[in-house]
């Protein structure tokens, strides 16, 4: 088969979060499987231009129709650790992708509407013709809507589209004007509940929503997330849609890319380890009290990695980076915030805890320092308010860093609690998991965890080693793809 991911991100030339680790891990395991995979992205500013290798312009001449007369681009072209990119960089007065960040920008509606019809435009103009166009989060919602209704009728109705939802917390709203920049135009079309208008807001156009109605099938990124969204109010809103569409709604659990995540082979870190080998895990925690200037001792390190976002659980990480000092541990944060409240809170707490030799927070995104703190921390914690299905865990339980996390969306699925799990054998289980979102769910977790290090320090190390045995490679999870994506073809 041939398959073009569109996305906004690709890890690790383009990485916000998770997003990026699925375009890259997933598209390496189908192609190793025999697949044709090739991916379409943004040509940032200030993406990692360090891991592209043979940059080079493949399509020098694109106009991308856009309002009523078109926009000149350049595609370029080159491999990111063996995948083949393509990078679309527009030439306007609009700076669409040169603004220094990914996201977070007030006309972001715009950029990703300009991006889904360039992509389309350069898959038309350049003859490549996928038999699936697998597309991922708001940003790329357009594209199915826009292929069955305008690009089928230039010759691309062999397509067909999976449309794969990250975060349903962020989908798209936009006005009619997206309608008139794209050529969709047909207002009162678009402006029906069935098609793309907002079930909340009547004078919002939702592209998450437009991506959920035309697309062949849509999914989420684990099973229990898929039931969370169409149930509960994971779906923020959507929910009504997705049970309309339960025909074609699915969760397939994300896997981690095991070349990039693998502590017995990863150039980010000083001292190679495995089950085998797990004393050398010690190695790599004195590296990053050194690397941190955090005082050397055997004290747990408890870390979090991730985005400060409300999502996340910001005010629970907040609350167990005092209660780990407060009960004899370390911790260390790698997070950045968009938010700037979060952001000048978290950097309030930085200069706070300057001086203290058991904390460190480091405000950045910073992928090479990520690799240490997996492999160099005892727990992960992953407080998340909702998480469907959350990479962090994955990581730590490969770098045998336990986690500690809140029973929600993907946590649910894939951590299992040493005390208290009854599906699973003590020898299955894999850390701890709390369920309510407050401060006294958090320090229960923390509490059994911290105890165990302590008191049986045998016994935490054999739960360490139990969660580096669990597979959460691509291997089950890419198969499961590629399933989707022959049953989708044939539509
Ligand atoms: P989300 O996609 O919601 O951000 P995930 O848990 O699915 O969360 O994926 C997060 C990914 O981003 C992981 O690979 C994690 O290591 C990485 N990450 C998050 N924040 C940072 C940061 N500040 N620096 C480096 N890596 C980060």
């Amino acid at each position: 088969m041939y398959i073009v991911q569109i996305a906004s991100e690709c890890a690790p030339v383009i990485k916000a979060g998770g997003l990026g680790d699925v375009v890259y891990g997933l598209s390496r395991e189908v192609e190793e499987r025999g697949h044709c995979v090739e991916i379409i992205l943004p040509k940032y500013n200030n993406m990692r231009y360090d891991h592209i290798w043979g940059l080079h312009d493949a399509y020098r001449d694109l106009w991308v129709p856009w309002y009523g007369g078109s926009v000149h681009c350049s595609v370029f072209c080159g491999w990111v650790h063996g995948r083949l990119c393509f990078f679309i960089e527009p030439h306007s007065e609009d700076f669409f992708f040169d603004r220094g960040v990914y996201y977070g920008c007030d006309d972001d509606v715009m950029r990703f509407a300009f991006f889904s019809k360039a992509a389309l435009e350069f898959l038309l103009k350049s003859n490549k013709r996928p038999n699936v166009i697998h597309c991922h989060d708001w940003q790329t919602g357009l594209i199915p809507v826009m292929l069955y209704e305008m690009y089928q009728y230039h010759g691309m109705d062999n397509q067909r589209v999976l449309y794969t939802i990250h975060n349903f917390k962020h989908q798209g709203f936009a006005g009619s004007e997206v309608l008139w920049a794209t050529g969709l135009n047909r207002e009162s079309y678009y402006f029906q509940y069935d098609q793309l208008r907002d079930n909340f807001n009547p004078f919002s156009l939702n592209f998450m929503k437009g991506g959920i109605v035309y697309a062949n099938h849509i999914n989420t990124v684990s099973p229990h997330h898929a039931w969370e969204a169409m149930h509960g109010d994971a779906g923020f809103g959507l929910g009504h849609t997705l049970h309309l569409k339960s025909f074609k709604f699915s969760g397939i659990l994300n896997g981690i890319d095991y070349a990039t995540w693998n502590p017995e082979e990863d150039p980010h870190i000083p001292y190679d380890y495995g089950i085998s080998t797990f004393e050398d895990k010690a190695l790599n925690k004195k590296a990053l009290q050194e690397k941190l200037l955090l005082r050397a001792c055997d004290k747990p390190i408890l870390a979090f990695i991730g985005r400060l976002d409300d999502q996340k659980g910001v005010q629970l990480v907040h609350h167990a980076m005092y209660f780990a000092l407060s009960r004899g541990a370390q911790f260390v944060l790698l997070g950045s915030a968009t938010d700037s409240v979060i952001n000048d809170w978290f950097w309030h707490e930085k200069r706070y805890l300057n001086e203290n030799p058991d904390i460190h927070l480091e405000l950045s995104f910073n992928e090479e320092l990520a690799h240490l703190i997996y492999a160099g921390a005892d727990m992960m914690v992953v407080p998340s308010k909702f998480e469907p299905c959350g990479l962090t865990q994955l990581i730590s339980l490969r770098y045998g860093t336990v986690p500690i996390v809140r029973g929600v969306g993907g946590l649910y699925s894939t951590v299992f609690d040493w005390d208290y799990d009854n599906e699973h054998s003590r020898e299955e289980r894999t850390g701890f998991v709390f369920y309510d979102s407050d401060n006294y769910a958090v320090e229960s977790a923390m509490n059994r965890a911290i105890d165990l290090y302590y008191n049986e320090p045998k016994l935490f190390q054999q739960l360490a080693m139990q969660g580096m045995q669990y597979d959460y490679s691509w291997k089950q999870s890419g198969e499961e793809y590629i399933k989707m994506y022959s049953q989708i073809r044939h539509q």
